[in-house]
């Protein structure tokens, strides 16, 4: 399958099949482009020192791509000035909260390609590892730079440290300019007008009156003579070079291990879109195990910023067009888009998005503390098949579809566990190649009962849920192999299987794959009635106060008696 490029100049744009604008409101908002022209150009300062002067782009987590980068491309546009650009790793994301294996892999790999892209441009990648202040303040000295430019990272408290950058400048004189990708709307535009806004309903209308987000832009053209137009060649000194696993703290063993479900790196993203777009298009709208296995996910992309969000998003808008048959396709895609830009919308108005503590729109559920609940449910021993099937999913893989991380974080929560979602959203950012802090507080604060709530809330039982979408347990079977003989009837509840049938299967229960560590019956009613306790208390309270909004930093006094 061919897609046109969502950058190239698009003719009149399609109307669109959606639930949240009008084809007009889409598309009124087209002057917002952000055309290669109206990238600012800018000016370096005159230079005293024998140094050429250097524009420094600054790579974030977030933005390691050519294409519909603004940031890079205003860095670009300067030609007879050094370009140089520096990805910075703080030495936190080894000794302090770690990236896990799949996480690093795939940074790794994600700044590998983007080197080889800028090798065309005649530059490299630069990687350096320090407190990211630090280290611009020195290669701002050691590289003369004029000019820095980056792009915002949309992650909790990452505006302090661009603050911070912003100040710097200010106080070398050197110029920071800072510019927007990783969303589809500037978020803060967003909120002028909506300064409180927290449902998602009202994020939709907002959307419906402003229109569809800017159409991405193309990677800056590669000129003829590099070292004429950018300054610089191509070796790199050993000190700024990518690091291997090895070298950041994973053991030889564990660098071999091989990861190619999720490949990173920009060159990748762009390949998977056809794929991306055939599957889904052909997907059943109903949930089965081809759903559960299906590995074309492209949002450990969108995360790393190696796919831009305006250029998938047009991608997929341009190819539905007005396809009535794609009405499904697209209405799925729009809605799980939007969530996330929902989610990176409040949270950028909301301090202590990420944390039970402080967090206006966080409700103060009473959890308990179980460290061996919570380890089990982690290391995917829980002894409930399709929960620890995810578990385990995750920690191989790095990622797992929406409905098994609604049914892992229901489970570990309000649903039997009773354990507060900081905890499964710590694991999550271990883990999971996609983590984006906004994104997951907000889905972790969902799903617990937390936050975000409207209409009856849904309900993941750890047995008969995986049973309606799996009948026959296949995923299961890929995922806890001890389990793989067992029959269909016990496969999400092997515990009921008679002895006979589990020797037949070669997996005794309490030997092979554990008893299942809760009492489901139990656990699960006192969760239920826990929260429903909540959900009164709510309602009267709203009630009394005539008013919809949930109250704030609400501690219930239950027990689990
Ligand atoms: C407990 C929990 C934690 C989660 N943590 C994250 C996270 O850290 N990062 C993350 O990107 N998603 C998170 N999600 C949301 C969602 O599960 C994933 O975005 C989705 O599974 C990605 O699948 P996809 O690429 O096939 O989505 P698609 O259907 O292809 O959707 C396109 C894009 O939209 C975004 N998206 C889709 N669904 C959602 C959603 N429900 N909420 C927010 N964004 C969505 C993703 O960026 C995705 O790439 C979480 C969900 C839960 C229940």
């Amino acid at each position: 399958m061919s897609l046109a490029s969502p950058s190239q100049s698009a003719g009149p744009a399609s109307p669109v099949i959606n639930e949240i604008g009008t084809e007009s409101s889409w598309d009124s908002l087209e002057y917002l482009v952000d055309k290669d022209s109206e990238i600012p150009v800018l000016t370096p300062k005159s230079s005293s020192s024998q140094q050429p002067y250097t524009f420094l782009h600054w790579v974030r987590m977030s933005s390691l791509r050519c294409h519909d980068n603004a940031a890079f491309t205003a860095a670009m546009k300067n030609p007879g000035t050094r370009f140089r650009a520096v990805f910075i790793y703080d030495p936190w994301f080894e000794s302090g909260q770690k990236f896990g294996l799949n996480r690093w892999r795939f940074l790794i790999e994600s700044l590998q390609d983007l080197d080889q892209s800028l090798q065309a441009y005649g530059t490299r990648l630069y990687v350096a590892k320090g407190q990211p202040l630090a280290v611009l303040e020195k290669l701002c000295s050691n590289w003369n730079v004029s000019s820095i430019t980056y792009q915002v990272d949309k992650d909790v408290n990452s505006h302090l440290l661009e603050e911070s950058v912003d100040a710097l400048g200010k106080e070398l004189n050197i110029s920071v300019s800072k510019f927007e990708g990783h969303t589809l709307y500037d978020t803060k535009m967003l909120l002028v007008s909506h300064p409180s806004l927290l449902t998602f309903k009202d994020f939709k209308q907002i959307l419906h009156s402003i229109g569809a987000p800017a159409r991405p832009t193309e990677a800056p053209q590669i000129p003829e003579d590099t070292m004429a137009t950018y300054g610089d060649d191509l070796s790199l000194p050993q000190e700024y070079r990518i690091p291997l696993l090895e070298e950041v703290g994973f053991s030889s063993q564990e660098s071999l291990r091989t990861n190619n479900l999720w490949v990173g790196g920009e060159s990748v993203a762009l390949q998977r879109i056809p794929e991306y777009v055939s599957k889904r298009m052909t997907q059943s709208s109903v949930f089965n195990a081809e759903t559960l296995l299906d590995k074309s996910s492209l949002s450990p992309y969108i995360r790393f910023g190696c796919l831009s969000v305006r250029y998938f998003f047009w991608t997929i808008k341009d190819l539905v067009a007005d396809d009535e048959k794609m009405e499904e396709f697209w209405k799925k895609f729009a809605s799980g888009i939007l969530s996330r830009e929902f989610f990176f919308t409040v949270a950028s108005q909301v301090p202590n998005f990420d944390c039970y503590s402080n967090n206006k729109v966080c409700l103060q559920l009473p959890w308990d503390k179980d460290v061996e609940l919570f380890e089990v449910w982690r290391n995917g021993k829980t002894g409930f098949p399709w929960i620890d099937a995810a578990m385990r999913q995750l920690w191989k893989e790095g990622w797992i579809h929406h409905v098994l991380r609604e049914s892992v974080a229901t489970f570990l929560t309000r649903g039997d566990m009773w354990i507060s979602w900081e905890y499964g959203k710590k694991v999550f950012w271990e883990l999971l190649l996609d983590f984006e802090t906004s994104v997951s507080s907000g889905c972790w604060m969902k799903s617990s009962g937390s936050a975000f709530l409207s209409g009856p809330v849904e309900y993941y039982c750890p047995v008969t849920y995986g049973i309606k979408i799996d009948p026959t347990g296949e995923y299961i079977r890929t995922y806890v192999p001890e389990l793989r003989n067992f029959p269909a009837d016990y496969i999400y509840c092997p515990w009921m299987a008679p002895v006979s049938e589990q020797e037949k299967a070669g997996c005794r229960i309490g030997t092979d794959y554990p008893n299942p560590i809760i009492d489901h019956a139990t656990t699960g009613a006192i969760c239920s009635e826990r929260l429903r306790s909540v959900m009164a208390l709510i309602h009267n309270v709203n009630k009394s106060e005539k008013s919809s909004l949930v109250p704030p930093q609400l501690v219930l006094p239950i027990t689990s008696q």
